[in-house]
């Protein structure tokens, strides 16, 4: 029987495993591999972090979904693929050798090698790394009521794309609680957002980007741009501001919390495995496998894709990495049951909607704007649908979001 690894139960790689388990019942022996034993929807981390949720809300056991008959699940550290030997080696186990291996170990934080940002911010790109948020601003919150330092109530976020936008106002809602355990009012608690950019939100046009903005603004979030950051130090963020010359110096902003958005790479196994790549990105073939390794399929936010006739590949959304897992798991089954491969993958957006809190959103869907409240339920709604493809009912009803009456 052939042998499918699949690496990592993210978007991609869990919805992998669901589709070839529908599409190949008894045909295949899947093993799953994540350093994980749960599933975590990492487009709510933010909620996470700014402790709006609780990491189980977010998270459910990868075995709810498993097929014990068809999938194993190894619980360990991906640490290379050995793609000529076509064997997966892990931290703990022994090697796992594969007829079809399916990469799909998701993102990591992108420092661009800025001086200090790796030992003086805090990234966000997993359950635990948001935990370690949430607890810090805690403890900062709390610490305010000895030490009086207004450094303890101010909350920055380096990196205005997508997931520092969410995490602003994620924080911007939790703004009256932090304020109780200060022994504050809510708007002594700062938040700040600096990015190099001139134009937030490029992913939207003008208008909705300016709509996204003025929320924020709004919601008393100071937003700093075309700030090149040069070095963060402890507690302190350091920048280049705009019309400033080498030489001059530096801008300084304090706070005790500072938090690392300004972008994401691909796994470092993809480096560690000798694929060709940038930002652990690979440049994927038409079927979505490694150039030259058919076998290996590279899915998710470790692979790139280019649009008909694009310059620059697709962003990395969970959108695309579901939409790729459907494509792989047909492939896979194709090959399997000797028939022909299913045409070039080709992807389609359903748009992009992005919240500000629990009751703002803004984006695009199907060619038609949205705003504010009917936004947020639409958010809501995209969320539900991606569970509801991983995890089917039983997800969907425990962790759903259901929370569209204000
Ligand atoms: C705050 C935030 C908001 C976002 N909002 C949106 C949104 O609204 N819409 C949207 O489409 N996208 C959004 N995204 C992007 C989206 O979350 C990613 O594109 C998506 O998670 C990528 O899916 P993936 O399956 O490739 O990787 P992931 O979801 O990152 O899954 C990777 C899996 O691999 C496991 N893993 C990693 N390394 C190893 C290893 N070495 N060994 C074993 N296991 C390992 C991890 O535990 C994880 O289970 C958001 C991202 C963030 C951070």
């Amino acid at each position: 029987m052939k042998k499918v690894i699949v690496l990592g139960a993210g978007y991609a790689g869990l919805k992998t495993v669901v589709e070839l388990q529908k599409k190949l019942r008894g045909q295949v022996e899947i093993t799953l591999v994540d350093e994980n034993p749960y599933h975590y929807e990492a487009t709510d981390l933010h909620e996470v972090a700014s402790g709006n949720l609780p990491a189980s809300k977010i998270t459910f056991p990868i075995t709810d979904v498993l097929n014990p008959e068809m999938t194993t699940l190894v619980l360990d550290h991906v640490e290379k693929v050995d793609q000529d030997k076509k064997i997966v080696e892990l931290r703990d186990h022994k090697p796992l050798s594969y007829d079809y291996c399916v990469f799909a170990l998701g993102f990591v934080s992108e420092t661009f090698g800025i001086k200090g940002a790796e030992e003086n911010s805090l990234p966000m790109t997993n359950v635990k790394e948001s935990e370690a948020i949430h607890n810090h601003i805690i403890t900062q919150m709390k610490d305010y009521q000895e030490t009086k330092n207004p450094n303890d109530l101010k909350l920055i976020i380096c990196g205005a794309g997508f997931t520092g936008i969410e995490l602003a106002g994620a924080l911007a809602d939790a703004r009256p609680r932090y304020a109780k355990l200060a022994g504050v009012t809510p708007d002594q608690i700062k938040i700040h957002i600096i990015d190099a950019s001139k134009r937030l939100l490029p992913m939207f046009n003008e208008k909705l980007a300016d709509y996204g903005i003025n929320l924020l603004k709004k919601l008393e979030i100071e937003i700093t741009t075309e700030a090149r950051i040069q070095e963060i130090q402890p507690d302190t963020v350091l920048y280049q501001g705009a019309g400033d010359s080498e030489g001059d110096p530096l801008h300084k902003v304090e706070a005790n919390t500072i938090i690392w958005t300004t972008g994401v790479s691909g796994s470092p196994v993809v480096a560690e495995s000798g694929l060709q790549a940038r930002r652990g990105r690979v440049m994927d073939t038409e079927h979505l496998t490694a150039p030259d390794h058919d076998d290996m399929y590279m899915v998710g936010d470790v692979a790139a894709v280019m649009p008909p006739n694009g310059k620059r590949p697709y962003p990395t959304t969970a959108q695309i990495a579901l939409s790729m897992a459907n494509y792989v798991a047909k492939d896979i089954a194709a090959r399997v049951k000797g028939i022909a491969r299913p045409a070039a993958y080709v992807y389609k957006s359903l748009g992009t909607v992005a919240s500000v809190g629990n009751t703002r959103a803004f984006g695009e869907a199907s060619g038609h704007s949205f705003k504010g409240y009917p936004a947020s339920v639409l958010k809501k709604m995209i969320m539900n649908k991606s569970l509801m493809e991983l995890g089917g009912f039983k997800e969907l009803f425990a962790k759903g979001r259901f929370d569209l009456y204000h």
